[in-house]
């Protein structure tokens, strides 16, 4: 029997919609609404994260029995465990979308783990909820393998996010219009239960407030900071001041590490932003390959690209504006909120010049770094540089005498390469002087810049290839990217491949390099 001990303080402490069920409804005053999950023809467990598992209690004998496919395919409940969908709202590419909600996730409760960690547990595409618009509730097969190694890539890569416990095929198909271009198919269902202390998202905060429900919005401002933010004692708009203010910092982090890792969120919407400052929602996402700030791997956004690359942490702060202008009713003025925001400014800041010293290798990051990183930056754009190959290998330089041979395999176009040879010549002659003008001792250098570089993250092509194989029935290639970005910073002997940069025909393939929004 699994058992898990559970305390639903979000159902039990906030006000919920007195109707249950999945009736398709506005819902005002109530921050959610009860609703099960709708069981599924044959639950099968495809992959699980056995460090997810063992954070929860759970044994590999628990999560291979026949009852946690069951459980997490969303045919039967534990004990404690009181499912329901969550209301909130967000501005989606730049406008206010009224009314969102859990349309296909359900939370199924809170569970406290012998540490004394809350976490709670979430079934992503597990049917119909009061929230699913005119959608059907259900994730197929590819994007929940996406949402399920990304999370754990991200978490070993040392990058706040929400975290995966399973992934459970459901025996059902679920119809798909891949390229929205009028041609559905059916396709292989799975649900991904996904874990995090808390799912709340600045659309949560929105929502009440966008009806003037200010009585709802300060109960969920209370509890979010009792049960999330326990060092704030108190309350007030001191305390919501000083919340503000480290989401505000927690958002700048999770900005910067995705800029380290070359990590394109892709739909960065106001509900698609924790308030815990962790990586959620992960759908039309993608890895930079060659260094493009202009890049986004989400074909909804292919004109405009509002959510590419170099855009993201300017959109974070728009984000939080909207989450300071739904919080404003709580403030007698809104210089507090100014005050957090400027907070993302500065903490921002500091956190991309912690990357540049650590990518480069560098004790402290002086002014002249900054430009020193920013002329890499175009070189790499300009000379399509892979941007994993070409951190990696920075470390190799031997700033006594620097070549551009470690780099070899870390470009794309010849023709580009030749171009920018003198270039990217110049500037490495720069940075092996600053190097030689650097204290840190170059086994420490190479140690501290092997940590901020990855050698292995989920390329896009990559995860399209285990997808592959799983929608074939071999679910092996799940198995093996989950092992390998289990030490993403480890050279890893043997695994060599997994480290190259993306194959030419990947370059303009579906699932590579270009995504469809929610699937
Ligand atoms: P996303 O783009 O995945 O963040 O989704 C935006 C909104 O659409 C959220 O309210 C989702 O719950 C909802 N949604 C996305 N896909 C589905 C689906 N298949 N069924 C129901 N609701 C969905
Ligand atoms: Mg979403």
């Amino acid at each position: 029997m699994l058992k898990l001990r559970f305390d639903n303080a979000f159902v039990r402490e906030l006000p919920g919609d007195p109707e249950s069920g999945a009736r398709l409804r506005q819902v005002e005053g109530a921050l959610y609404s009860r609703v099960d999950p709708t069981p599924v023809a044959a639950p099968v467990l495809l992959a699980h994260s056995r460090e997810m598992a063992a954070t929860l209690g759970l044994g590999e004998g628990d999560v291979c029995s026949p009852e946690f496919a069951q459980v997490f395919g969303g045919n039967a409940l534990l004990d404690g465990m009181q499912p329901y969908a969550a209301n909130y709202g967000g501005h989606q590419f730049g406008h206010w979308a009224g009314q969102l909600g859990d349309g296909r996730a359900i939370a199924l409760g809170e569970v406290i783990n012998a540490a004394g960690e809350r976490w709670e547990l979430q079934l992503k595409g597990a049917g119909p909820t009061p929230y699913s618009r005119s959608a059907d509730g259900r994730a197929v097969l590819r994007s929940s393998i996406r949402e399920f190694l990304c999370s754990e890539a991200m978490y070993h890569l040392g990058v706040p996010t929400t975290r995966a416990l399973s992934l459970v095929g459901t025996g059902e198909s679920v119809l798909r219009d891949m390229f929205y271009d009028g041609h559905a198919a059916p396709e292989p269902g799975a649900i991904v239960c996904r874990v995090a202390p808390s799912f709340l998202r600045f659309g949560n905060f929105e929502l009440p407030a966008s009806r003037g429900d200010t009585a709802l919005l300060r109960q969920l401002v209370e509890f979010t900071i009792r049960r999330d933010f326990p060092e704030l004692q108190g309350g007030g708009e001191s305390i919501y001041a000083e919340w503000f203010g480290q989401v505000c910092e927690r958002t700048a982090v999770m900005v910067a590490h995705w800029m380290r890792v070359g990590f394109v969120h892709g739909v960065m919407n106001t509900d698609n932003m924790s308030i815990l400052g962790l990586t959620i929602d992960y759908g039309p996402y993608g890895w930079v390959d060659n260094y493009d700030p202009d890049w986004t791997p989400n074909t909804t956004d292919a004109q405009r690209r509002r959510y590419r690359f170099g855009q993201q942490p300017d959109v974070a702060w728009w984000n939080l504006s909207r989450l300071a202008g739904a919080l404003a009713p709580l403030f007698g003025s809104i210089e507090p909120l100014q005050a957090g925001l400027d907070r993302y400014a500065a903490a921002y800041a500091a956190a991309d010049r912690a990357n540049a010293a650590a990518k480069l290798g560098l004790a402290q990051c002086r002014d002249d770094d900054v430009a020193l990183m920013q002329s890499l930056q175009a070189l790499l754009q300009q000379a399509e540089i892979d941007m994993t190959r070409w951190f990696r290998a920075l470390a190799e330089v031997d700033a006594q005498a620097p070549t551009l041979q470690p780099f070899a395999d870390a470009f794309y176009d010849e023709a580009k390469r030749r171009a920018a040879e003198p270039a990217l010549s110049d500037w490495l002659a720069r940075y092996a002087a600053r190097l030689r003008d650097d204290p840190l001792p170059p086994a420490s250098r190479r140690e501290t810049m092997n940590q901020a570089n990855p050698r292995y993250v989920l390329r896009n092509y990559l995860a399209q290839q285990a997808i592959d194989r799983a929608t074939q029935g071999d679910t092996g290639g799940i198995e093996a990217l989950l092992d390998l970005m289990r030490r993403p910073y480890d050279d890893q002997p043997g695994r060599e491949a997994f480290a190259q940069k993306r194959p030419d025909w990947a370059r303009h393939k579906a699932g590579c390099s270009m995504l469809s929004c929610s699937s």
